[in-house]
């Protein structure tokens, strides 16, 4: 083989078996199916469809028309109870299109916007558009608290879903169209957990509004969007509607159950007071062991993939005093309660114990072993394993 085709393999089955014997907590991330994996080895991948469904500026696109049409009523049908658009493009860019940003009072205690501040700053601005969007994301946004002042100042709301998209899905957080936003977007591959892909939704029945967001995202953002992606986060979408409820509220269940333990293992969790959390994630502070970065990289060593994070009230952000911690991947391995209090156990040790990193990883491998496969998804059949892998 090839000296440099030989590296780039080497490098990938390393990072796979890197993986398989850790523990990934990192808040963003997931692990799509099987079924969805094998979308992402097809054709769809190596064609361009400019344009809309069954409108395109491109010949070939018969299938992945039918595919595409397939997955906005899946995802309509996930999502809403009337009404979608959906597209493979980020809402976002705003900063870069001249938008000029207010930020919300937050309260830190609660780790949320403060509602009685907020309002009264919406009043005081008048904002065109609200947009909500966490990247630790504790707890649901009091939108319907909000709403009133929206309304009196016209404004449009956005509610950026990116890490609990399949919260929302799933019936276990907040359901944003119905309390007030007019367009929900998100990421496909955070709590949802199909491939890397944007979602952008509304229920709203002012066409010339909707088709307003259909342009900003075609051809505003985005020309070709990722067909392989599109047809994986189809069946993503489908192994959902089968198994969403219940994985999304697996999901928080572990992640109280690992708030709580860590608590009680003398690691500091934010939002005590207020249960620690409502979704898949959790803030640390760990000022007291060194930090976020000497942390992370401390659990790396263990194969604890986690990252450092920034604070509310950190000032620098190369010495951030946090890491966020998610478990919508463990939970798509199968883990429950009981493994949710074993990782921290495994936290105690390596933080508040200070035992060395390579045990731990070794156990950490042990733990793997029995947590092995995706769950919540239909199995793979022989038959479709590698289908489109050309002889
Ligand atoms: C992850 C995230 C996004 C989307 O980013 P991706 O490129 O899809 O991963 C958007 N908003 C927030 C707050 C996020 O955390």
């Amino acid at each position: 083989m090839d000296e440099h085709v030989a590296f780039l393999n080497e490098q990938v089955d390393r990072h796979h078996a890197w993986f398989s014997k850790s523990l990934p907590m990192i808040a963003s991330e997931n692990v799509i199916s099987p079924m969805a994996r094998e979308m992402l080895v097809s054709d769809f991948g190596d064609r361009y469809a400019e344009g809309l469904p069954h409108e395109r500026y491109y010949q070939g696109n018969a299938f992945v028309d039918e595919v595409e049409d397939r997955v906005v009523a899946l995802a309509k049908q996930i999502s809403l109870s009337h009404g979608a658009h959906i597209s493979s493009a980020k809402f976002g860019a705003a900063g870069l299109r001249g938008v000029n940003n207010v930020n919300y009072p937050f309260d830190v205690d609660r780790m949320n916007i403060d509602v009685d501040e907020t309002v009264k700053l919406i009043r005081l601005v008048k904002p065109k558009v609200a947009a909500f969007g966490q990247s630790v994301f504790l707890f649901p946004t009091p939108l319907r608290e909000l709403h009133d002042a929206f309304q009196d100042a016209g404004c449009h709301v956005w509610y950026d879903g990116a890490h609990v998209m399949g919260l929302i899905a799933g019936g276990t957080f907040q359901d944003p169209l119905h309390e007030g936003a007019d367009v929900l977007t998100g990421s496909t591959h955070k709590t949802l957990p199909g491939p890397q892909h944007g979602i952008l939704l509304s229920d709203s029945t002012d066409e010339k509004f909707l088709k307003r967001l259909q342009r900003a995202v075609f051809p505003g953002v985005v020309s070709n969007h990722h067909l392989h992606a599109m047809a994986a986060l189809g069946v993503t979408l489908a192994e959902f509607l089968a198994f969403g409820r219940d994985y999304a509220a697996q999901i928080v269940r572990n992640a109280k159950a690992l708030a709580q333990a860590l608590h009680e293992r003398g690691i500091k969790v934010l939002a005590e007071k207020h249960g620690f959390t409502e979704s898949h994630a959790l803030a640390l502070d760990v000022a007291a062991f060194g930090g976020g970065a000497k942390v992370a990289t401390d659990l790396e060593k263990a194969h604890i993939i986690t990252n450092k994070n920034l604070l509310p009230w950190d000032t620098s952000p190369v010495r951030p005093s946090g890491i966020r911690l998610g478990t919508q991947e463990l939970t798509r391995l199968g883990m429950k309660e009981a493994q949710m209090r074993e990782v921290a156990d495994l936290f105690a040790r390596i933080l508040v114990k200070g035992e060395a990193v390579e045990a731990i990883a070794t156990e950490v491998a042990a733990m793997r072993t029995e947590f092995n496969t995706v769950h919540y998804c239909f199995t793979k059949d022989a038959e479709a394993h590698r289908r489109w892998r050309l002889a």
